[in-house]
């Protein structure tokens, strides 16, 4: 059976990075695991060897699936969306950065969670808001 609905994600990927001879300026590609090792070296034509700085990891980034507001467009006008208060979100932001959240992710959620049930108290916004992330 194939599910033809389903979206692929990668199973695979394949990073090279591009470094450059500090003696003679050629160019050098490096698979991701070459930059991942420790100590790594590369000689150059030049007969140059130099060190690369050691790669950590990269992140796969996803775009966030859009969200549908409304189907029908004909009756826009009688449901605005109001937007957070510049206030309101920046005790929120502060509050969730003390869970460890960074400021950027905090505000996504903050948004996002107000999007769906806009409530203009922090208490039951930051709530709201933590209780969305385990769905
Ligand atoms: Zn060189």
């Amino acid at each position: 059976m194939i599910l033809k609905n389903k979206i692929q994600k990668p199973i695979d990927n394949d990073i090279h990075l591009k470094y450059r001879c500090p003696k003679c300026g050629q160019d050098h590609w490096l698979s991701y695991k070459e930059a991942s090792t420790k100590n790594f070296k590369t000689v150059c034509y030049c007969g140059n060897v130099f060190k690369v700085k050691r790669i950590a990891g990269f992140k796969l980034k996803f775009h966030k699936p859009e969200i549908k507001t409304k189907t029908n467009t004909t009756d826009v006008s009688d449901t605005v969306q109001k937007s957070i208060s510049e206030e309101l979100l920046t005790k929120a932001i502060t509050t969730l950065t003390n869970y460890g959240f960074t400021k950027s992710e905090a505000s996504d959620i903050i948004k996002k969670s107000y999007e769906k049930n806009q409530v203009d108290d922090l208490t039951i916004l930051v709530k709201q808001t933590l209780e969305s992330l385990r769905n």
